[in-house]
């Protein structure tokens, strides 16, 4: 159990400490010959973004999930000392990501790899499109997510970030063409993980 002191805090892993964007578009280059850049990733759903039919989508999808491509995706600059640092003010680290909890080995292997501190790892159903309800111990139900009381959230996902907000629970939002729209009073636009560190020392 986790005494009621401390400070907890949850943080996203695609496009927050693991930079998927990337992948995304050397996928995009490597699969379809689709060339653009991180600012024409202006929403969420890919499949409108790169002009994908639904198999060409499906087949894009897997791919993402890929391990090579996982395992190789590079880090965001300075989540690695952030985490530290977020540590050190006595957070406690949740981890928890709307990946498909198959790949849950190797993002594991990823955040030894890239040596990233953390607490918790959890799987979570944020955008409902795990393809069966799963008992695992790493899965984290939505329902048992809103109940865990987190001082911040860090996201790049909109829909999550109107999700937290909903919950009175703040938002660091990393700033990215995906999430451009206007947002509420709980969610702080972020342009990098030093603005995220100097919001979390206000709170
Ligand atoms: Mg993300």
């Amino acid at each position: 159990m986790i005494s009621k002191d401390k400070k907890l805090i949850f943080i996203d892993i695609d496009d927050v400490i693991a930079k998927t964007s990337a992948s995304v578009l050397d996928l995009a280059k490597e699969l379809f010959n689709k060339s653009l850049k991180h600012e024409d990733l202006t929403s969420f759903d890919l499949e409108k973004t790169l002009n994908l039919s639904s198999s060409e989508m499906d087949m894009f999808f897997k791919e993402l999930h890929n391990e090579d491509l996982l395992i190789n995706t590079p880090l965001i600059s300075d989540a690695k000392i952030s985490l530290e640092k977020i540590k050190e003010m006595g957070y406690i680290i949740y981890l928890i990501t709307g990946r498909l909890p198959s790949t849950y080995d190797v993002t594991k292997k990823w955040l030894k790899k890239n040596e990233i501190y953390y607490d918790f790892l959890y799987f979570a159903d944020k955008y409902s499109r795990y393809p069966e309800k799963k008992n695992e111990s790493h899965i984290l139900s939505m329902d048992k997510l809103s109940d865990i009381s987190f001082t911040l959230a860090v996201e790049d996902s909109l829909i999550m970030a109107r999700w937290f907000s909903k919950r009175k629970t703040k938002v660091a939002l990393l700033d990215n063409p995906w999430n451009r729209e206007k947002t509420g009073e709980s969610i702080k636009r972020c342009h990098n993980w030093n603005e995220v560190l100097v919001y979390l020392q206000t709170l």
